[in-house]
C-alpha cells in the first residue's frame, strides 16, 4: 500500500498543531512546530485565511488522515466500512483506525511513532496470535495478541521505545505485558479513551455531501 513520503513536520504546520509524527523529536526542542508554528510555504507567515465550512471539514479529515498516516483512497475505504457498522459513523471510523496493527504497536509503546511501527511490521518483526503479519493496516479484533518474533526480541529500537512505557499507564483497550514484549487488543476503544482532539462528525459531514 502506498504511503506519504514527503516532509512530515510540514503536515503539523499545515494543520496548525503538533500531530506527533516523529517520535522523540516531537517532544524535544528540535520540533519544527515549536520554532515555526505558521503554515509552510512562501505566504505561510502572513496567511490569515478564514476557512469556509467545507474548509473546516476538510482540515479535520486531513488531520486524522495524517495522524494515522493514511492516503485518501484508503481513508475513504475506512469511512465506507465505518458507515456500514452499527453506531455512530465518526466513532466507528476512529475505532477502525485505532485497530490497525501499526497504530496498536505504537500505542503499546513498541515503536516511537506510527511510521516506525509501520516499518517494523514491514520488516516482519511482529506476530498476531502467533502468526507473522507484515501488513501495517491489518485490523485487529478483540482478543488478538501482538507479540515480537523471538529473533527480534533484542532489537535496540524496540527496547529504546519501551523504556518509557509503564504497564499501568496503558490505554484502557490494550493490555501490555512488558516482560514478554507482548500486548493484547482487549476490546474496541471507547471514543472518550482515544486521545486525539478531532471532531470526527465533521468528517462524516464532509463525506456525506
Ligand atoms: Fe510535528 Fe513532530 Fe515534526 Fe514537531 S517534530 S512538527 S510534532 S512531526
Amino acid at each position: 500500500m502506498a504511503r506519504y513520503t514527503g516532509p512530515v513536520c510540514k503536515l503539523c504546520r499545515r494543520e496548525g498543531e503538533k500531530l506527533f509524527l516523529k517520535g522523540s523529536r516531537c517532544v524535544a526542542i528540535k520540533c519544527s512546530f515549536e520554532r515555526k508554528s505558521y503554515a509552510p510555504g512562501q505566504h505561510g507567515v502572513s496567511q490569515r485565511i478564514k476557512l469556509s465550512e467545507y474548509g473546516i471539514q476538510l482540515r479535520e479529515k486531513q488531520k486524522v488522515r495524517r495522524i494515522y498516516g493514511i492516503l485518501e483512497k484508503q481513508f475513504r475505504n475506512y469511512f465506507a466500512k465505518a458507515d456500514q457498522l452499527k453506531g455512530v459513523t465518526g466513532e466507528n471510523l476512529l475505532r477502525l483506525l485505532e485497530s490497525r496493527l501499526d497504530n496498536t504497536i505504537y500505542r503499546l509503546g513498541f515503536a516511537q511513532s506510527r511510521k516506525q511501527a509501520r516499518q517494523l511490521v514491514r520488516h516482519r518483526h511482529f506476530m498476531v496470535n502467533g502468526r507473522l503479519v507484515d501488513i501495517p493496516s491489518y485490523l485487529l479484533r478483540p482478543g488478538d495478541i501482538i507479540s515480537v518474533k523471538d529473533k527480534s526480541k533484542k532489537l535496540s529500537v524496540l527496547h529504546d521505545s519501551m523504556r518509557k512505557v509503564r504497564d499501568e499507564d496503558m490505554y484502557p483497550w490494550l493490555k501490555l505485558e512488558k516482560a514478554q514484549i507482548q500486548g493484547t487488543f482487549v476490546d474496541w476503544p471507547n471514543r472518550i479513551d482515544i486521545p486525539i482532539q478531532v471532531q470526527e462528525n465533521l468528517i462524516v459531514e464532509l463525506y456525506s455531501k
